[in-house]
């Protein structure tokens, strides 16, 4: 997920933090044209207030971010703020946000991040909202709901999904007891060629030997688009063992890369 500043104001705060649901339930169709009232919550959290330009391939996009999520990654930058479910903005805030961007600086798109997006019921309205806006939207997930992401998959232009490491160490790794699910997520993005799918790996040396990668690579085989990034510490990660670590070594993601072009042919990018 892209690093979170928060963008809010005294009059958007308010609100009890709520504890995000482990499963959301999507809403029936909504008809194509999308006014939430200007008062009403919506699911954005926060948002950047300039564009960004590397989230979004193709696109100069709007950034906003949901908050909650299902993982405990103990290298995660947004944890302080987004582990738990917070009050969203109001519809009018994210709207004339949305319209300045479009009118000051011609934004194409919208990404959609977190948190974990699909945690959230309204997901599929802010969707459509942002279709309703004539942005091309990109999603990003953990991967952690299959069955949520395969229902959205139709109504996005782009998916990034996180890969944290082999399915099998999520539980210990990131806290997520179904790796079956990230598999089914990987093979879904996999099946598809319409959205434009991006899968990336924040990469820490001690973790991602040349023989975790390689088991990441069986997985993604037949992926068009794999990033590695590197870890950044901070000190309020939630591992505090992490948040004085080094940054992870451009040198490594390169090695790293240059193992999974030549043993499974991913077209694998390094970011950072
Ligand atoms: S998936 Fe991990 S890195 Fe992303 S928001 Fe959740 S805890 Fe943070």
């Amino acid at each position: 997920m892209p690093d979170f500043t928060p963008f809010r104001t005294d009059t958007d705060t308010a609100g009890p933090t709520v504890t995000a649901s482990a499963t959301a339930v999507l809403s029936p169709a909504a008809p194509a044209a999308v006014t939430p009232e200007d008062g009403a919550r919506s699911p954005v959290f926060a948002y950047l207030p300039k564009p960004t330009m590397i989230d979004f391939e193709g696109h100069l996009s709007f950034l906003v971010f949901l908050s909650g999520c299902n993982f405990r990654c103990g290298f995660c930058h947004n944890a302080a703020l987004m582990a738990e479910r917070q009050a969203g903005l109001s519809w009018k805030r994210v709207r004339d946000a949305c319209a300045h961007l479009r009118q000051t600086a011609w934004i194409t798109g919208v990404v959609i991040s977190g948190g974990e997006p699909t945690l959230h019921a309204e997901l599929p309205e802010l969707i459509r909202f942002f279709k309703s806006q004539g942005l091309a939207v990109k999603l990003d997930s953990n991967g952690s709901q299959p069955e949520i992401l395969e229902q959205l998959l139709p109504e996005v232009d782009a998916v990034a999904m996180d890969i944290k490491c082999r399915p099998d160490r999520y539980p210990d790794f990131v806290g997520w007891a179904r790796p079956d699910a990230i598999r089914q997520s990987v093979q879904l993005l996999l099946r598809q060629n319409r959205v434009q799918v991006e899968f990336r790996t924040t990469v820490l040396p001690e973790i991602h030997t040349p023989e975790e990668m390689r088991a990441i690579g069986t997985l993604l085989a037949g992926a068009r688009n794999y990033t590695l990034q590197p870890f950044h510490p901070r000190h309020d990660l939630p591992d505090p063992a992490l948040r004085t670590r080094e940054r992870t070594p451009k040198g490594l993601l390169l090695t790293l890369a240059e193992q999974l072009k030549r043993e499974f042919a991913l077209p694998v990018q390094v970011r950072g």
